[in-house]
């Protein structure tokens, strides 16, 4: 798999993800991605996308204005073994 801006080639990586939403922001630790080593370019496989909109989703607006999560182990699990 390459990068579909440069060409470039994808590594595995994690990061921390930052979702905005309404005055909060969502932080997400650890989340697995693809990454340019060119450009920098991050990739969400499809079922990492859908967990951090589901964990998004599921934090109340009332939890303040900066939430800390970590993505579960489980799930990086799963990730690893592809
Ligand atoms: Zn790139």
């Amino acid at each position: 798999m390459t990068c579909p801006h440069c060409g470039g080639l994808l590594k595995k990586d994690t990061i921390n993800n930052v979702t905005p939403r309404a005055g909060q922001f969502i932080v997400i630790y650890g989340v697995p991605c693809c990454k340019c080593v060119d450009c920098g370019t991050v990739l969400y496989r499809g079922h990492v996308m859908q967990k951090l909109e589901k964990m998004v989703d599921d934090t109340p607006k009332a939890a303040g204005k900066v939430v800390m999560l970590g993505y579960p182990d489980s799930d990086m699990e799963v990730y690893n073994g592809h």
